[in-house]
This record gives C-alpha cells, structure tokens and sequence, in this order.
C-alpha cells in the first residue's frame, strides 16, 4: 500500500485536488472517502465529477444513498451509507457498478459495504479537519493505483 499526504486549505484546493485525481481515473476504479461529518468528502466528489468532464450537479446523496453523474461514456456512481446499517438493495446497485469498466465508485461511510470493495483498485482517501477552512489529506492506494496519485 502506498501513501501521499497533502493538505488543502480551502474548498477550492480540496475540489482542484480531486479534479486531478478525477483526470486519470479510467473507469473501473473505486474511491472510499472516510472523515466526520462536515470534512469534506461532498466537496471532493465534486471535483472528481469535473475531473472526469462531467458537467452534472453533485450534493450530498444522504437521502437518496446513490447518485449518478454521466461523464462521457462514462459515469461516477456516488454513494453514502451514512446512518445505514447494512446495504441492503444499495449493496447490489454497488457490486454492479464496480463490476462495470465504464464505472468508477467513489462511496462515503463505506464500513456497510467493506467487502464489496476491491483492494486492489481501490483508493482510501481520510480527510481530517485541522482548521476551519484547512484539512490533512491521506490517500492510500495499492501500486495498481500508482497512476492516479504519483503526480500530485
Ligand atoms: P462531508 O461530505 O464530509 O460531510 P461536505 O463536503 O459536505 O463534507 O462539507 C464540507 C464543508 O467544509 C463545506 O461547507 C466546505 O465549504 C467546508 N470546507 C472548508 N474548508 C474546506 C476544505 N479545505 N476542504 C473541503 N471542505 C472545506
Ligand atoms: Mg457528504
């Protein structure tokens, strides 16, 4: 497993950092995002959409669990398992996109979901509120996932 820190002190930052990442993913990748409530994990979803060139709208899927955004011909499925106990029909939703080439899974509060996730293309990124506007990102990923983080 390989290790990058960065740090980010503004909104803006987390997004431009994100589009770069966003920028490299060629489908069939999966993104864990793990902080508190209110550390940022929306805002890097946000940049990873416009990354990959998609032009659609992302906010929090708390309510609705998945959310799609078309990029291309390829797409970002966002999840959020906040609250939730188990996945459920969710789970399966899940399990289908990461099966997809033409996908990449980017998912909050991933604990439900752990087992779905592939370790070998997936990305863990833990986001830490040191300040108001400022935050410690950690990014670990396998060597399979060296493309998307190498040149951060
Ligand atoms: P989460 O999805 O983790 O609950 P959100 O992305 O929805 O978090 O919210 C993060 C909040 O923190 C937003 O209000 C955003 O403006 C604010 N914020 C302040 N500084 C940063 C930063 N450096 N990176 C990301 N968000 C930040
Ligand atoms: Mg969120």
């Amino acid at each position: 497993m390989n290790t990058k820190h960065l740090t980010s002190t503004s909104p803006d930052q987390t997004e431009a950092i994100a589009a770069d990442i966003g920028r490299r993913l060629k489908g069939g990748e999966a993104i864990e995002l793990i902080s508190d409530l209110g550390g940022g994990k929306t805002t890097f979803v946000r940049g990873l959409a416009r990354g990959m060139g998609s032009h659609d709208r992302v906010s929090s899927p708390t309510f609705t669990v998945s959310k799609v955004y078309q990029a291309g011909e390829r797409q970002l499925n966002h999840f959020d398992f906040y609250r939730l106990h188990e996945g459920g029909m969710v789970a399966h939703e899940l399990a289908e996109a990461i099966s997809d080439p033409h996908c990449v899974v980017v998912v909050e509060w991933a604990e439900v979901v752990h087992d779905l996730l592939p370790a070998e293309r997936t990305m863990r990124l833990h986001i830490l509120r040191t300040g108001e506007d400022s935050r410690a990102l950690t990014l670990e990923y396998p060597p399979e996932l060296a493309y998307l983080a190498e040149a951060l």
